[in-house]
């Protein structure tokens, strides 16, 4: 039900997508999914939204905010990024 709201029945599937997610165990962990679509006579075909990220987030809502969290906590952009062990 992206944008108006309304009930629709799923059309197909998204192409896959990855994003990272809060790690593991210490391990890296990702969300692989393929994020179902509906074809809403209003809207056209459209992604559904989802609660664990942004339409074309490439980290899980969770991990943005870990992310934003130690950005404003540590003095520089690449010790943020050492800690989080992402890049870009
Ligand atoms: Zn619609």
């Amino acid at each position: 039900m992206p944008i108006c709201g309304r009930g629709l029945t799923c059309r197909d599937h998204a192409e896959p997508r990855t994003c990272r997610h809060l790690d593991t165990c210490q391990f890296k962990t990702f969300l692989s999914t393929r994020i179902p679509r509906v074809d809403c006579p209003e809207h056209g075909v459209l992604q559904v939204k989802v609660p664990w990220a942004e339409s074309k987030g490439r980290f899980s809502l969770l991990m943005e905010l870990l992310s934003i969290n130690v950005l404003t906590e540590c003095a520089t952009v690449t010790g943020a990024r050492r800690i989080l062990r992402i890049t870009g």
